[in-house]
């Protein structure tokens, strides 16, 4: 590819990628610094687009593997990253990619495409192949989503929280990126944790009751997951007493722990 095709590429940023580039340098090294990168360091960012923060992430870790969906990106970077030796380019979709060739330990630093943000960190946090932090732009209702506390739970602060500790660094205006996206942004860290926080026999059950709870999330819970179990609301309601929640509650009232409680107790009561 020509350097005249290569920076036509970048003129035309492809919407059904999400394809918004950060070219704020503060916002940059704002991600940047969040990650609390060692000259040691293997980083995974997921979706380099141009390279601006690509350039960054090789200027201070080991290693970086970028890894672009993107083809003509992928034509761009190569070209532009050429006398770059800690860089390695994959060209794949980040959510077939098989991880498991990226030496562990390693750390995922991206601002991710919005329409694809929370499937690519629930890739990372669910495989045995973890991470040990991630520092990801997504969305600003994503990012509260997923630092969220008791009264305001989703089913992805859930996903996350039971892998790692998620914590809101900075939002981003939409000034920030080119062409400029409709919504705000937020920088979330995780660190991600040894162990779930939850020893769950099987992680699939524990997620399709947490489904039925959020089915129908403006009924109490006995009502709302009567709905997906084949027993009567009378019956959910005395499980639900027994480890001590309140019936009354609603699916975003209820934390990792409280969900902990009631899939071991449906469980022992042969609900789900
Ligand atoms: N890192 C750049 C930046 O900070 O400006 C670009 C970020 S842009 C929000 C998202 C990037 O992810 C785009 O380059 C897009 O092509 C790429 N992308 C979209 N979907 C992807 C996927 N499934 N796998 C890998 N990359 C993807």
């Amino acid at each position: 590819m020509t350097n005249m095709q290569a920076s036509e590429d970048y003129r035309k940023p492809k919407k059904s990628l999400g394809q918004n580039f950060l070219v704020s340098q503060k916002d940059l090294n704002k991600i940047v610094n969040a990650a609390d990168l060692k000259p040691s360091d293997t980083v995974v960012e997921i979706g380099p687009g141009t390279g601006l923060l690509t350039k960054i992430l090789t200027d201070r870790a080991k290693s970086v593997v970028a890894v672009e969906k993107d083809e003509h990106l992928v034509n761009f970077l190569e070209h532009k990253f050429q006398d770059v030796d800690n860089l390695k380019i994959i060209n794949c979709d980040a959510l077939t990619w098989d991880h498991s060739v990226v030496t562990k330990p390693y750390k995922i630093v991206a601002n991710l495409p919005y329409y694809a943000a929370n499937p690519i960190v629930r890739k990372f946090l669910e495989s045995i192949h973890k991470p040990d932090s991630l520092v990801v732009t997504v969305q600003k209702e994503v990012a509260e989503s997923m630092v969220a506390v008791k009264g305001k739970m989703r089913t992805l602060s859930l996903a996350v929280q039971l892998y790692c500790m998620p914590e809101i660094v900075a939002y981003i205006k939409p000034d920030s990126f080119r062409p400029k996206p409709k919504v705000m942004s937020a920088i979330v860290k995780m660190l991600v944790y040894n162990e779930p926080l939850l020893q769950l026999k099987d992680k699939d059950i524990f997620f399709s009751l947490i489904k039925a709870g959020f089915v129908s999330a403006r009924k109490q819970l006995p009502n709302s997951l009567s709905n997906s179990y084949d027993v009567s609301t009378q019956f959910i309601k005395t499980v639900i007493e027994d480890v001590g929640i309140d019936p009354k509650l609603r699916a975003q009232s209820l934390d990792l722990s409280d969900w902990g409680k009631l899939y071991l107790a449906f469980r022992r009561n042969k609900i789900c």
